[in-house]
């Protein structure tokens, strides 16, 4: 019989067989419904279940008939030596119908040992028991839940049901896929694109527990903006990345992540923090020249201690000096509000500790506070998108109670999460 014969074989039987089924349960689904319509539920969840079924069963049977990947007695290894035909071998192979057997042709070595199935590999099957769409599945649900949770989840709703282990081994394999490492930031530009307006850099520290205690995790959010006929800016194209990692690491990721998004021909590059050291080390160290910006909340929420510190905990007295201060750095007037915390004398030696720290903090990021030239040049002034950015990326999913990650674990889910956040993974398919 040739193949063609074959498949015209399988269609018709697989035609006749399909309508038993669906007459069949046609038939048991209407009795059903008709005495007690309250079943509704559960004849759906059955019906579906035989849906997969047969689709399972079409699925073994398309795989069968597009061969067995037989290459002839010999083939050639990897290592340059020659492989021999032993045999045609079954196994099975979870798919989102199911579990599927199928019948494939074996090579073996003699050299290296080396034992292979062709067909394994070109279906993307070889060394795991679930095909392409299983570990895709996988991975979307442990991207954004616990594995516990996600086995529950996959289970109930897809029918497919993996142990907690296999979701965590799964997922940490797809994120690590996506692990500096092993996947530099090289995405080219394209061709013909107009130089980005004003292209900013964020970044932020976060935490999350590990076998080891608590390690921080620095996020970093780049986006794309430009000033909208109102004047205000507007937040376009964005990407993030973010690793467990020294800020020297994540300083070169920062910088070829940037790259990778316009750097180069940037007319405006702007630099966002909420005031921590390093961020701004690192940008004098690649980002010379940025225009750099200490998030207004923060910057606010420092003058708001000092009042309460000063004057006490929400007083009219606080609210009063803090809304003075507060129209002084709108104003971009740092030195002005340097002055009056001068002027400040608070009893308390906590107080006093805090509003010491609070002058540090004017002086030193004073250049970065000239929020009326930030504004007239209609750039953003908070460092929201990098925040939310952490709370997603990380709180959401990273540091949920109870979770204790390995280092590698905590890598791999994480550039997952960013992978799906930023649309790298799953991969879209050409529009047909
Ligand atoms: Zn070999």
């Amino acid at each position: 019989m040739t193949s063609s014969e074959a498949l015209e074989a399988a269609v018709r039987e697989a035609r006749r067989r399909a309508a038993d089924e669906a007459e069949r349960m046609l038939r048991e689904g209407a009795k059903a419904l008709r005495g007690s319509p309250e079943r509704l539920g559960e004849v759906e969840k059955g019906l579906r279940n035989e849906a997969l079924k047969a689709g399972g069963s079409i699925l073994g049977q398309a795989m069968a008939l597009a061969g067995n990947g037989y290459e002839g007695s010999r083939r050639a290894c990897a290592c340059g030596k020659t492989q021999k035909y032993m045999n045609d071998r079954e196994r099975e192979v979870v798919t989102l119908l199911g579990v599927v057997r199928l019948k494939r042709s074996y090579y073996w070595c003699a050299a290296c040992h080396r034992a292979e199935a062709p067909l394994d590999v070109r279906l993307q099957i070889e060394g795991t028991p679930f095909t392409p769409g299983v570990r895709e599945m996988i991975g979307r649900v442990d991207a954004e839940v616990a594995f516990e949770r996600g086995r529950e989840l996959m289970g109930a709703l897809a029918n497919v049901w993996v142990s907690k282990r296999t979701h965590e081994q799964v997922a940490e394999g797809i994120g690590a896929e996506f692990l500096p490492e092993r996947r530099p930031e090289k995405r080219a530009l394209p061709a013909n694109r107009r130089a980005v307006d004003q292209l900013y850099l964020s970044a932020d520290g976060t935490t999350a527990p590990t076998l080891d205690g608590w390690r921080e995790v620095k996020i970093g959010a780049i986006f794309e903006g430009h000033r909208g006929r109102d004047g205000e800016p507007r937040r376009d194209a964005t990407r993030y990345f973010g690793d467990v990692t020294d800020s020297e690491a994540f300083g070169e990721r920062w910088y070829q992540v940037a790259r990778s998004m316009g750097l180069e021909d940037a007319h405006r590059v702007i630099v966002l923090g909420d005031g921590a050291a390093w961020i701004w080390n690192l940008a004098e160290l690649h980002f010379p020249g940025a225009i750099q910006i200490v998030d207004w909340f923060h910057a606010t929420e420092r003058l708001w201690i000092v009042a309460c510190a000063c004057f006490g905990e929400g007083t009219p007295e606080a609210r009063a000096w803090e809304k003075a201060a507060e129209d002084l750095l709108a104003g971009g007037r740092v030195e002005r509000v340097l002055r009056r915390m001068a002027r400040l004398r608070p009893r308390r030696a906590e107080a006093k500790e805090l509003l010491r720290e609070a002058q540090g903090y004017f002086r030193n990021n004073a250049a970065r506070m000239r929020y009326d030239r930030f504004r007239r040049l209609g750039l953003f002034i908070g460092s929201g998108v990098v925040e939310a950015g952490c709370k997603h990326i990380v709180g959401a999913r990273l540091k949920q109670s109870g979770m204790r990650w390995s280092h590698e674990g905590l890598r791999s889910i994480l550039h997952l999460r960013l992978a799906v956040l930023n649309g790298d993974w799953p991969q879209q398919r050409d529009a047909a």
